[in-house]
């Protein structure tokens, strides 16, 4: 409750208005996924800045994740719960990485090691150890993405776990459905083959083809447990692959703290 004060006390010091969701009834439980992308500040030229978060908004939130008892958990401690080998904490949250690039292994990893918590990565099997080369330079100038030694040491601490976000990030519902399978059950058997674990996450590209029936089938077929969209909202525990992908929490980086706060609380921060 002082917490909730707190965050509208926020909203008067933003000067804000009714484009907030404050007033929205919280949502008691479900499983909040945020969806990052980039850690740090964005370069010169960028026009995808609301995709870059820096270093100390990163810091924030996981200051904000502990201090109201989140516990950040991977895809297969949900699958273990599923399987119901051991119980999920009593508030969850998965942290998510959309591509895989090299600032994640720079500027999140350390963080997430200092404050004890997890995150997932989706990777873009083609691109490891070289560069995003989906966008156009323009657009989005080319950064470094992980490498397979710096995706080991991620994982091998227990900190991170990687899921697919297919081989060459193309847009699922551009291409031919095979090739979209081919996308599909090639990134995942390529990263069990290379970690050793089972990949047990997938979110698609653009989101694209979350919400077109016959992706969505391939993915499920292709043996993915857990399918990730971008539509803006939390999940309702238990989920079931029937209520659709799962939902996730944009962090954009110009989010203050009362679009962290009301996302988590409300799925949604502003109109
Ligand atoms: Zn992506």
């Amino acid at each position: 409750m002082i917490a909730e004060l707190g965050a509208l006390g926020a909203l008067a010091a933003a000067g804000a208005s009714a484009r907030w969701n404050w007033w929205r009834p919280a949502i008691d439980g479900g499983m909040p996924a945020l969806m990052y992308h980039k850690i740090g500040e964005a370069p010169p030229g960028s026009r995808l800045k609301k995709l870059w978060v820096t270093a100390a908004d990163f810091r924030g939130q996981l200051q904000y994740l502990k201090d109201h008892g989140y516990a950040a958990i991977t895809f297969s401690d949900w699958r273990d719960a599923e399987k119901g080998l051991k119980p999920l904490p009593a508030k969850p949250v998965l942290i998510t990485f959309d591509d895989g690039y090299q600032n994640n292994y720079e500027t999140a990893f350390p963080l997430l090691r200092e404050f004890g918590m997890k995150g997932n990565v989706f990777l873009v099997y083609e691109t490891m150890d070289q560069y995003n080369a989906w966008h156009d330079p323009d657009t989005e100038p080319w950064t470094r993405m992980l490498t397979w030694s710096q995706i080991k040491e991620m994982q091998d601490g227990g900190t991170f776990e990687f899921g697919s976000h297919t081989m060459k990030h193309r847009c699922l519902t551009e291409i031919p459905l095979e090739e979209a399978r081919w996308e599909l059950t090639e990134s995942k058997k390529r990263l069990e083959d290379k970690l050793g674990r089972e990949c047990v996450g997938f979110a698609y590209p653009y989101g694209a083809g979350a919400y077109a029936p016959d992706v969505r089938r391939a993915a499920l077929d292709a043996g993915y447990r857990f399918d990730f969209g971008i539509r803006q909202g939390i999940t309702r525990l238990p989920w079931r692959r029937e209520d659709g992908p799962i939902q996730r929490l944009l962090v954009r980086g110009d989010d203050n703290a009362l679009d962290f706060h009301l996302n988590l609380t409300r799925g949604k921060a502003r109109f």
